[in-house]
């Protein structure tokens, strides 16, 4: 396992499940778990629950889910978190998994790039295709500013409060924090290679308007350099169609160009890998560690379909085994939510009545 020792002085926080990834497969191992009375805290890098379906086709529509004839991506993950609501999940969001190990005390734990720790009998990896890592724009010595004044996701608003912001991209990322952070900047510039933008032509608009305003500027061109030192940025240059160069004086850089899909820290949590995907049984979606699941598209096993509804199967599969591991001794009794009291009063529902 990692053995890296992380550097924060909070006490670590405490649950019987820690869910790494809040993508479909994971938002719906809450639900199998919570049934089994089994609380759980999930970890995301991304701002949002829903994992691809929110990230990569939130209305795009899905034809194969059980019951649904047609849902759209943002609609599923909607769902469940309506589905799971009783539960009261603790998420979260922003953060890296980065490291998993085995404390003296024998309970797994995580770290996170946040400095979040937190401990539990069983830690469920739902990481899908990967963490979601933002692609990085090609200027030479980028690396060097990267967190200090390169910027590809905002955290806290206030860290940019009186700066002169230089944001690019034209999705939804780059317009929505040009209309939240020119209020706070000092100035703020919008750099785009064309003026046409997939983002939402409301933000669209009021970015237009702001600039109209003199409040902002655009500008069309592309980041081909950036000047200043000890990861502190001076000025950027800024290349158009025609090859002719610009600097501009600037604090912080803030490029949106997307996502991307990596497998990132999984690959160092010490479990056996088989061409980027974790090896499971298909009884209990066990990993090579006792007490770590795998499931939904990250596991492998013969016959593996990649598909949400298998992530499903998995993960009330993964909770029988889960209840052992966190309630030793105990009993488990096979029960269905149409007929038992004890689960209709875990869900919140009283003699319960279908739509
Ligand atoms: C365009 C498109 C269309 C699709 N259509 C269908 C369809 O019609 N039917 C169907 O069944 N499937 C479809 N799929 C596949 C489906 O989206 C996936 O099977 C599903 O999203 C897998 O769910 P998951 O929860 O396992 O993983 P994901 O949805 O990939 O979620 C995993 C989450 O884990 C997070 N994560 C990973 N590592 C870390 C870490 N170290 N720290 C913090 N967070 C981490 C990621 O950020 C991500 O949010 C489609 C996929 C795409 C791209």
């Amino acid at each position: 396992m990692n053995d890296t020792p992380h550097t924060t002085h909070h006490a670590p926080l405490t649950t019987d499940v820690i869910i790494i990834g809040a993508g479909p497969v994971g938002l719906f191992a809450v639900f199998e778990l919570g049934l089994l009375g089994l609380k759980a805290h999930l970890v995301d890098i991304l701002d949002k629950p829903g994992g691809q379906c929110a990230e990569l086709y939130p209305e795009k529509p899905i034809y194969d889910i059980p019951a649904w004839p047609v849902i759209s991506g943002q609609g599923l993950t909607d769902r469940l978190l309506e589905q799971i609501k009783p539960f009261e999940p603790t998420f979260h969001f922003s953060q890296m998994v980065e490291s998993l190990r085995k404390t003296d005390e024998g309970v797994w734990q995580i770290t996170t790039d946040a400095g979040t720790v937190i401990q539990a009998p069983v830690v469920v990896i739902a990481a899908g295709g990967g963490s979601f890592v933002p692609k990085k724009p090609p200027i030479a010595g980028i690396d060097a500013y990267e967190g200090h004044s390169v910027h590809y996701a905002v955290r806290k608003m206030a860290q940019f409060e009186g700066k002169r912001l230089v944001i690019v991209g034209g999705g939804d990322s780059a317009l929505d924090w040009t209309l939240n952070l020119q209020p706070l900047a000092k100035e703020l510039v919008l750099i785009h290679r064309r003026d046409d933008f997939r983002a939402a032509p409301d933000s669209v608009e009021k970015m237009k308007k702001l600039v109209a305003e003199g409040k902002m500027k655009f500008l069309l061109g592309q980041v081909s350099g950036l000047h200043g030192e000890n990861g502190q940025l001076e000025a950027i240059t800024l290349k158009d169609d025609a090859k002719n160069e610009t600097r501009i004086e600037c604090d912080c850089l803030l490029p949106f160009f997307g996502l991307t899909m990596k497998l990132g820290p999984v690959a160092n949590f010490g479990l056996n890998l088989h061409e980027n995907l974790i090896p499971v049984d298909t009884e209990k979606f066990e990993t090579s560690e006792p007490g770590v699941f795998a499931i939904g598209d990250i596991n492998s096993y013969p016959g593996k379909l990649k598909l949400i509804l298998s992530g499903f199967h998995e993960g009330a599969l993964m909770a029988q085994k889960a209840f052992a591991y966190c309630r030793p001794g105990e009993k488990l009794r096979f029960q269905y939510t149409t007929s038992s009291t004890d689960l209709q009063t875990k869900l919140g529902v009283k003699e319960g009545k279908a739509a």
